[in-house]
């Protein structure tokens, strides 16, 4: 594959900017300029790819990526208040297309999932694929058992004629309750908190279908591995 169809492919802009790239001195090659963009590359053998200054690690296919989203980022490519968490990834990968697999509001942290597969993230975002979803919220008064047995029992939201059930409702202390929900409306775990008489007052999302943040700072992100993708089906 020529070099500047690679690296438009990696991202790094159109065909126009990325023959630039490499007219203008700025892609080396294993330690050495290289100035044709015609230049056949195996993508396969490119290990070291130093791109404007940066090392590049060449990444082939569709992107499924996990960020441990912090407080304060709109899951939203054209945020209107706060910035957005797409500016938590390569802007390479925004290039390519990445989706978030549905949002958290501003003020919720932890588990986002982004991908470039659009069937993929179509796929987990249906209703009718019931993906568990686990949270951990931090309510303002202590919890009740009358709490946690209406959100197993299921609630109704506000201006939402459908019960909404939870998979599981449990305190893991008076203020913290870890709700799975296999639902996504929006809002779905402050209104069903609401709806059963408390307020939360934060948010954090554990898990999602199996995956788990495991260890990943607030504000980084990963790839998915195999196994992870593998087990989302
Ligand atoms: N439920 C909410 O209320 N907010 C989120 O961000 C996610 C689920």
């Amino acid at each position: 594959m020529e070099l500047y169809r690679f690296l438009h492919q990696q991202g790094f802009g159109s065909r126009k900017e990325c023959r630039q790239l490499v007219e203008y001195g700025l892609v080396e090659l294993s330690g050495s300029v290289c100035d044709d963009w015609r230049l056949d590359v195996d993508p396969a053998a490119l290990a070291c790819l130093v791109v404007d200054g940066e090392p590049w690690t060449p990444q082939a296919g569709p992107l499924y990526l996990l960020l441990n989203k912090p407080a304060g980022y709109e899951t939203s490519h054209k945020p209107m208040h706060n910035p957005t968490v797409y500016g938590l990834l390569p802007w390479q990968f925004v290039n390519r297309g990445v989706s978030a697999v549905g949002r958290l509001d501003v003020d919720t942290t932890g588990l986002l999932l982004f991908s470039s597969d659009g069937q993929f993230v179509h796929a987990l975002t249906s209703p009718r694929r019931h993906v568990p979803k686990c949270y951990l919220a931090t309510v303002k008064h202590p919890l009740t058992d009358a709490q946690l047995d209406a959100l197993r029992a299921g609630v109704y939201l506000k201006d939402d004629d459908e019960r909404v059930v939870a998979d599981e409702a449990v305190a893991d202390d008076a203020h913290t309750l870890r709700l799975t929900i296999s639902q996504g409306k929006y809002h779905q775990v402050k209104r069903m908190v609401a709806a059963a008489g408390n307020r939360v007052t934060a948010l954090h999302r554990v898990s999602l279908g199996g995956l788990a943040l495991g260890g990943l700072p607030e504000g980084q992100w990963r790839h998915l591995a195999a196994d992870e993708l593998a087990a989302l089906g």
